[in-house]
């Protein structure tokens, strides 16, 4: 089988590994959480990282310190894998789904734009009503799909216009980069918004600690009260003093070795991943049966997470014929907006994602997929396409 993102741990990961066994150090106090904090940090442009246990907890993390509360609303692209809705859940808020563009299959930010000016009124003790439900817009959650990008400076503009939080998803573009910079870095000119950077180094995503994530800010605050409410929200450690409701989210210290080690070959992994799509596409547009492949936005260094192409019909047939001939593909999430358990939630529009959800493809794209592979699998797409 030829997978479709296979984890890629071929250096000497396991020395560190060994290090925390030998020293029984397993367990979130150790070494390599503060050095992996600090080389995420570094990597990605932001002053502080707070590593977790998984994406989803440091999207629930922001949520938290960001002040969403129940029943609230968080504006969340309609096209996304599951995790952002169900942080939201957790906090009894909803998602208000907006469509993404087709453009650069990101968040549409007319779409956001025109919904916040025209959708929402606020109300005399200052918040942001949306109309059609009255409940407060409490945060932006803009989700980085594939590996791009979306609008960054457009959103850090509207996030400031409207006074929201802008809780970013880079689950899928951690060494993406926006005009040169890394995803977690200060831009030019950016206004003071609150503004958290939240990534996932799950197995299927571009490096992995096994499971884990990483909250990335530029407030010592903010990193700070995450890495509290991470363990427990414990104020002393003898007396079991807790100041708030905590979470058991910390990433441990053998997850973090692991991170070190990935976290050393992420560009390595980056370059090759760029090599796979390229070639894809050059092979692709030379022939004739051409499905359109994932478009890039300006300004972005796309790290090229899953190499996606739009067929003209519904992509199962051809995810069913790969299949039988040992490739493994996918197509993207089912709407969140058509999720029976989201049911309830306002959805501005997301008529492009159910496009999208239709009709796309992700073709194999780890770092390690041989050229004899990549070559069976362009192959079979041009001869079923073709
Ligand atoms: C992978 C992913 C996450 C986080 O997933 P975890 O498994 O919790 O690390 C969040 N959002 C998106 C869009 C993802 O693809």
């Amino acid at each position: 089988m030829i997978p479709l993102c296979a984890p890629y741990i071929r250096s000497d990961e396991w020395v560190r590994i060994k290090d925390c066994i030998d020293t029984e150090w397993v367990s979130y106090a150790g070494k390599y959480v503060q050095e992996f904090e600090a080389n995420l940090a570094r990597y990605t442009g932001a002053h502080h990282a707070a590593v977790t246990i998984s994406g989803t907890s440091a999207l629930h993390l922001a949520l938290v310190v960001a002040g969403v509360r129940h029943d609230d609303e968080v504006i969340l692209p309609a096209l996304s894998f599951v995790s952002p809705a169900n942080a939201i859940r957790y906090q009894g808020a909803w998602p208000t789904f907006v469509d993404v563009s087709m453009l650069d299959w990101q968040i549409d930010i007319g779409q956001i734009e025109d919904f916040l000016s025209n959708s929402c009124k606020r109300d005399s003790s200052g918040n942001l009503l949306n109309i059609h439900t009255g409940r407060r817009i409490a945060a932006i959650m803009p989700v980085h799909l594939l590996g791009g990008m979306a609008d960054l400076d457009a959103l850090i503009r509207i996030a400031a216009e409207h006074r929201l939080p802008l809780i970013e998803d880079a689950a899928e573009c951690l060494g993406a980069r926006w005009k040169e910079k890394g995803i977690g870095a200060l831009l030019q000119n950016q206004p003071e918004i609150q503004r958290f950077t939240c990534t996932s180094f799950n197995g299927n995503k571009i490096m992995t600690t096994g499971g884990g994530g990483a909250l990335l800010t530029n407030c010592p605050e903010t990193a700070q009260l995450a890495k509290h409410l991470s363990t427990t929200a414990k104020t002393d450690d003898i007396e079991f003093d807790h100041d708030q409701v905590g979470y058991n989210y910390r990433m441990s210290n053998m997850a973090a070795a692991l991170g070190v080690g990935q976290l050393e070959q992420l560009d390595y992994f980056l370059e090759r991943k760029k090599e796979i799509a390229e070639r894809y596409t050059e092979e692709f547009s030379a022939c004739g049966a051409i499905p359109a492949t994932l478009p890039t936005g300006r300004h972005v260094t796309n790290s090229h997470w899953l190499y996606t192409i739009l067929l003209e019909r519904d992509s199962r047939d051809l995810l069913r014929h790969l299949a039988e001939e040992g490739i493994q593909t996918r197509p993207l999430w089912k709407p969140l907006s058509s999720l029976s358990y989201l049911s309830g939630c306002h959805v501005v529009s997301d008529d492009n994602t159910r496009v999208l959800a239709e009709r796309a493809l992700s073709l194999p794209c780890s770092v390690g997929l041989s050229k004899n592979d990549q070559d069976t699998v362009i192959g079979q797409v041009i001869g079923y396409l073709g």
